[in-house]
C-alpha cells in the first residue's frame, strides 16, 4: 500500500504538472502508463533562481525507454546551453528530440549521464521545484472549458487579472481575445468559442509567460498556419524567449534562422551542430532536412 501510495502521489504530481502545462493528451497517456516513476529526493537541494535564464548541461546522456531496452532513444548526448541562449533541436521523426524534454522534466531518468540545471544535477532537486523552473509550450496546447482569463491563469494559479492580461499582451494574444464576444470572460473550449491553432498556441505562450520560468521548452507545431497567424505566433515566441533560456523543437525556418545554436539529432545521437547558415553550407543531415522539412 505504501508503494502504491507513492506511485499515486508521483502520478498525481505528474498529472497536475501536465495539466498545468496543458501538455498533449498523448503525453498524459504515456505518463499514466509509466513503468518506473522517478523519485523526488528525500533531502532535495534548493534550486537557484537565476536572472536572465538558466544554465543547462547534458553530460553524456544515454537513455532507453523501459519498453524498448534494446534501442537507445538517446546515446552519448552532451550539450551545454548558456543562460539566455536559444537552442533548436532538429532531426527526423524518432531522433530523440522529445526524449530530451522528457528527461529534463524527469518524466524518466537517464541510464547514465547527468543533467544539471544551474549547476545542480536535476535528480537532486525536488520534482516540484524542478518543474516550477520550466515552462512548456506544447505542439497542440489544450484549451480548457473555461474563460480566456482562466485558461491563461492556469500558468500561475492565483495570478491577478492584471498579470494575466499583461501575459496575454506579451504573447500577442490580447488583440484576438479583446475581439471575442465577451472579451477575457468569453468561454472557450468544447462548449465555447473554438480557437484556431495559432490562437491556441498564443494562449499556451501566455500561460508560460505568466509562469515566468527561467527555462522554456517549446515544441513547435508541425502543421502550417496561415501567414498572418504565423507572424503573430512567431512574434509571441520571440517575446517569450527574451531573457530566458529556451530549448525549441523546431519545424519552422523563421525559428532555426534566428536561434543561437542548432543541434541535429539522428537515431538518438548528436550528429551536427552550428548555425543554420553553417549547417546548410556543410551539406549534411541538416541541409537535407532543411530542404524537405521547413515551412518558410
Ligand atoms: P518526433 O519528431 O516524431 O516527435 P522525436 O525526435 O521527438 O520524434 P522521440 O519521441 O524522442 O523522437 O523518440 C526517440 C525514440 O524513442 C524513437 O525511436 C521512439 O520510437 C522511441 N520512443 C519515444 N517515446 C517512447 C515511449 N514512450 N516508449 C517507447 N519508445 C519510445
Amino acid at each position: 500500500i505504501i508503494i502504491l501510495a507513492g506511485a499515486v502521489a508521483v502520478l498525481g504530481e505528474v498529472y497536475g504538472d501536465l495539466l498545468r502545462a496543458a501538455g498533449a493528451s498523448e503525453r498524459l497517456m504515456e505518463l499514466l502508463s509509466l513503468e518506473s516513476p522517478v523519485q523526488s529526493p528525500g533531502a532535495p537541494v534548493p534550486a537557484v533562481t537565476p536572472q536572465g535564464g538558466s544554465a543547462l548541461r547534458f553530460e553524456d546522456i544515454t537513455f532507453h525507454y523501459p519498453s524498448r531496452p534494446a534501442q537507445a532513444a538517446l546515446a552519448g548526448f552532451s550539450l551545454e546551453v548558456k543562460p539566455g541562449q536559444t537552442v533548436a533541436l532538429v532531426g527526423p521523426s524518432g531522433a530523440g528530440k522529445s526524449t530530451v524534454f522528457g528527461l529534463l522534466l524527469r518524466y524518466y531518468d537517464p541510464a547514465s549521464g547527468v543533467i544539471a540545471l544551474d549547476g545542480v544535477p536535476i535528480h537532486q532537486l525536488s520534482l516540484h521545484e524542478l518543474r516550477s523552473h520550466i515552462g512548456i509550450v506544447p505542439q497542440d496546447p489544450v484549451i480548457f472549458s473555461s474563460s480566456a482569463l482562466e485558461n491563461i491563469r492556469y500558468g500561475k494559479p492565483g495570478a491577478s487579472d492584471d498579470e494575466v492580461r499583461a501575459a496575454a499582451h506579451a504573447a500577442f494574444a490580447d488583440e484576438f481575445i479583446a475581439q471575442l464576444p465577451e472579451g477575457y470572460n468569453t468561454f472557450l473550449g468544447e462548449r465555447g468559442v473554438r480557437l484556431s491553432g495559432g490562437q491556441r498556441q498564443r494562449i499556451a505562450i501566455a500561460r508560460a509567460m505568466l509562469k515566468n520560468p527561467p527555462l522554456l521548452l517549446l515544441d513547435e507545431a508541425t502543421s502550417a498556419l496561415d501567414a498572418q497567424s504565423e507572424r503573430m505566433v512567431q512574434a509571441a515566441l520571440e517575446s517569450a524567449m527574451k531573457d530566458r533560456t529556451t530549448l525549441v523543437i523546431a519545424h519552422r525556418l523563421a525559428t532555426v534562422q534566428q536561434v543561437d545554436h542548432i543541434v541535429v539529432l539522428d537515431h538518438g545521437r548528436l550528429v551536427e551542430q552550428g548555425t543554420h547558415a553553417e549547417l546548410v553550407a556543410q551539406g549534411g543531415v541538416y541541409a537535407g532536412l532543411a530542404a524537405l522539412q521547413f515551412n518558410a
